[in-house]
């Protein structure tokens, strides 16, 4: 079968591999729909992953083509998978926040991934609820948005993300603009969003940005003064994994307001000197989220099913796995919203 491998910095194969094999419990997936996302292209630009080669992708969907005993119940449906993998059993699984499982591993970051025709699922992710049924109506391709989705549907609800919010959202990329669907749908009254590239603020415009600030053009904090009568916004959303954002979002954000620095800053970036007193002061909350707990996962597949969140509209291109290589380029570049695979 075919597989998109990453061997290395900036190093991905597209290769002729063996359909795995299934050895324990578990079951393998055909994997018909699956996204290219930010943190791929981590993967791709620094190399770093704790094994190499690696078939490389982890928001996917497809059918359960094979089974251990265990889960033969599964053969022949059509799924989407929390690619997180968790023990189910330590303190904070129990907690019901499973994304701190100090055990936890994922597909396509740990073990090989949905960038090929087949994909191994684990028993695990069975056994911890992150195997899940598409209801009948969703296509392979919106079911493989949930992923990402997930993760942003959890940014905002540790966020509080509640009517009549203002929120200000920093970055109009793919994940900003999930951000976008999502906080209306929890009940905001305004939402901003700042960007620097054009083509980006149209989509956020299309998509139902109340506002859109060129903050390449435009000063941010007194667009948003402007706009929120001089109180800053409810909650901020830092969805683009640059410094500056985080420190536009301490000025931007109201007195007791919230943020979520939600996008990780690349390696040897992480140290961003900020004015702590703005914290202090303005006593704001500063979190911070990534990926989703089995619970988060499934909820948000239920918002999308229930038709009260659009991911259509994310998606701009599809291309198959032979064309996996320009798939990956044309995120590179920045073309486009979310960009699918479908081996
Ligand atoms: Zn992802
Ligand atoms: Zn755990």
């Amino acid at each position: 079968m075919l597989a998109l491998r990453l061997y290395g910095k900036e190093d991905l194969r597209l290769e002729d591999v063996d359909v795995p094999k299934l050895e324990g419990d578990g079951a393998i997936l055909r994997v018909r729909a699956t996204g290219i996302c930010a943190t791929d292209i981590k993967a791709y630009t620094t190399g770093a992953r704790t094994k190499v080669p690696i078939t490389l992708g982890h928001e996917f969907a497809g059918e359960i083509v094979e089974a251990s005993e265990k889960y033969q119940e599964y053969v022949g449906k059509r799924v989407v998978v929390n690619p997180n993998i968790f023990c189910g059993k330590c303190e904070y699984c129990l907690k019901g926040e499973h994304v701190l499982c100090p055990n936890r591993y994922a597909i396509g970051i740990d073990i090989d991934g949905s960038f090929a025709e087949y994909v191994i699922i684990p028993g695990q992710a069975f056994e911890v609820g992150g195997v899940l049924e598409i209801p009948g109506h969703l296509s392979y391709e919106e079911a493989s948005l949930v992923e990402p989705l997930a993760a942003c549907f959890r940014g905002q609800r540790k966020l509080m993300i509640g009517p009549g919010d203002i929120v200000a959202i920093i970055g109009a990329g793919p994940i900003g603009l999930m951000h976008l669907k999502l906080a209306k749908a929890f009940g905001a009254a305004k939402i901003i969003m700042s960007e620097i590239d054009e083509r980006r603020l149209e989509a956020a415009v299309k998509l139902g940005a109340d506002y859109v600030i060129n903050s390449a053009k435009e000063d941010l904090e007194k667009r948003v003064m402007e706009i929120t009568g001089g109180r800053g916004a409810d909650a901020v959303i830092v969805a683009v994994g640059v410094g500056a954002a985080q420190k536009d979002a301490l000025r931007i954000v109201s007195r007791g307001g919230r943020i979520n620095f939600f996008a990780g800053l690349p390696a040897g970036k992480e140290e961003v000197p900020i004015n702590t007193n703005i914290i202090h002061y303005k006593q704001i909350t500063v979190l911070g989220t990534s990926m989703q707990t089995p619970y988060e996962f499934r909820k948000t597949l239920e918002l999308v099913a229930a038709g009260v969140i659009d991911v259509k509209s994310l998606i701009t291109h599809i291309f198959g796995l032979k064309e996996g290589l320009e798939a990956f380029s044309t995120v590179l570049r920045g073309e486009g919203l979310r960009v699918l695979i479908k081996p």
